[in-house]
């Protein structure tokens, strides 16, 4: 069986991973050069401890407070457009404590599944990826976000994961760097992390010697349909040529672009672009930081690196599909760094240097996964939002559990690629 796949990013190469695995044939096709995206240089965290999804109570409060200051960690750009105010709408519905409580086990599993594939993965040799085990910690420096982080320690404990609340001196002691007025935090043993543009590398080599073709530079712009299949997809190259293709099955696996994509598929998918930013320091050998950790404050990720080089990344900015840079943000996540770290050398990142990637966020935070019920030929997978990495493997292995119309093995009920439709 041979089946096209659109979009290389994380989540699209993983499925073709699981998909070759099974022995099908995988053509992957990409509107850009496949050369960056979301799925590089983010902050490559494998968190199981990210269980409550980004449409929680109080985070609309928060979301109004924040869109008056365009240095905040979340921003919603106002504007009058269809898309966002229906994202909006759906968000705030979503945001209350019964569809966190729903969604808190399920995540869960999700992520922990999917952090034993990467164990797996690195057990197998297959790819090089830089994984690393050492733990997530949340570092804050207020009393009442320290508290909020305790809470959410006790769900994690109630869920049966690990998690070990730290004072003042059980954060210096794992994190020697951190300056003295960091008063506490969570460390999360079990997450780990990965350099992401490593993963991304190697996986498609490992790929392409498995015979997956990329088509780069050719964008998805119609379909046509044969009944309750789509029969062809309609290509458009870097020149503007275009072109039509024969089609078996198809994934969806278009990160922010999906909702669009979704159209041509009858699907109403809400999706909005949440961009972040990141930049990439040098560390001294004798001043560096150990652990990778969210400074909770500033919502600020930061990820030491094999190679003595540290990521810093965030914000959320909810502003459309564009490539403008706002160094105000940036510039933001570099004083965060230099408030939480003594000695580690932070800095405003020369702007070559300043990287973008558009998260596919839906409106209640849970990824979208699962066959369309219209079109026998068509699964989607998108909508992963802050946790494209930590759930790639296990979305790939949906993808193909769905494509091969096997019972799948997760619950995913939740993830309906339709729920908005109703
Ligand atoms: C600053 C930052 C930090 C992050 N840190 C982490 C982290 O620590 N851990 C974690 O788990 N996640 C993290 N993320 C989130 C993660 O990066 C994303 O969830 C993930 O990359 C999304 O992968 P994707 O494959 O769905 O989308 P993408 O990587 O965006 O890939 C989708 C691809 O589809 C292509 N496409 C779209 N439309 C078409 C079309 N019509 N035709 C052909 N091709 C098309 C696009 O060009 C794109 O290349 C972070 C994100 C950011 C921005």
């Amino acid at each position: 069986m041979k089946v096209h796949i659109i979009g290389s990013g994380i989540i699209g190469l993983f499925s073709a991973y699981y998909l070759v695995k099974e022995g099908h044939e995988v053509e992957i096709i990409e509107q850009y050069d496949g050369a960056d995206g979301c799925s590089f240089q983010n902050a490559g965290m494998i968190t199981p401890s990210h269980f409550i999804p980004l449409a929680a109570p109080g985070m609309v409060q928060k979301a109004l407070k924040w869109m008056l200051d365009d240095a905040s960690p979340f921003y919603v750009k106002p504007r009058l457009d269809l898309s966002m105010l229906n994202w909006s709408w759906k968000f705030m519905q979503a945001a209350n404590q019964r569809k966190v409580d729903e969604a808190m086990p399920v995540l869960r599993d999700f992520l922990v599944a999917s952090r034993a594939m990467y164990l797996n993965l690195e057990a197998s040799q297959e790819l090089d990826f830089d994984f690393e085990k050492k733990g997530l910690l949340l570092l804050c420096k207020t009393e009442h976000l320290l508290e909020d982080e305790i809470q959410v320690a006790a769900k994690a404990h109630d869920l049966g994961m690990k998690a070990e609340v730290l004072d003042r001196a059980g954060v210096h002691k794992l994190e020697p760097e951190a300056l003295p007025d960091v008063l506490g935090g969570v460390f999360y043993p079990d997450d780990s992390h990965c350099n992401p543009q490593k993963l991304v590398k190697n996986l498609k080599t490992f790929l392409f010697t498995k015979g997956v073709q990329f088509s780069y530079n050719t964008k998805v712009i119609d379909a046509s349909f044969n009944g309750n299949k789509i029969d062809k997809l309609k290509l458009e190259d870097a020149k503007g040529e275009q072109s039509e293709i024969k089609v078996e099955k198809v994934v969806v696996a278009a990160g922010s672009w999906s909702e669009g994509l979704a159209e041509l598929f009858k699907l109403k998918m809400p999706m909005q672009a949440g961009k972040g930013y990141s930049f990439l320091q040098e560390q001294e050998a004798n001043k560096n930081i150990k652990h990778p950790s969210i400074l909770c404050e500033a919502k600020v990720a930061v990820t030491p690196f094999m190679d003595n080089k540290v990521r810093f990344a965030g914000t959320m900015e909810l502003a459309g599909i564009n490539p403008i840079i706002k160094k105000k943000r940036v510039k933001a996540i570099a004083e965060a760094g230099e408030s939480f770290y003594g000695q580690v050398k932070v800095g405003m990142p020369k702007d070559a240097d300043i990287w973008y990637g558009l998260r596919p966020c839906s409106p209640d935070g849970l990824p979208y996964i699962g066959k369309a019920k219209h079109l026998d030929n068509l699964v989607v997978a998108s909508g992963h939002a802050m946790l494209g990495i930590s759930l790639a493997p296990i979305s790939g292995q949906m993808v193909s559990e769905l494509i091969l119309e096997k019972n799948v093995s997760q619950n995913i009920g939740l993830f309906d690629i339709h729920r908005f439709e109703k």
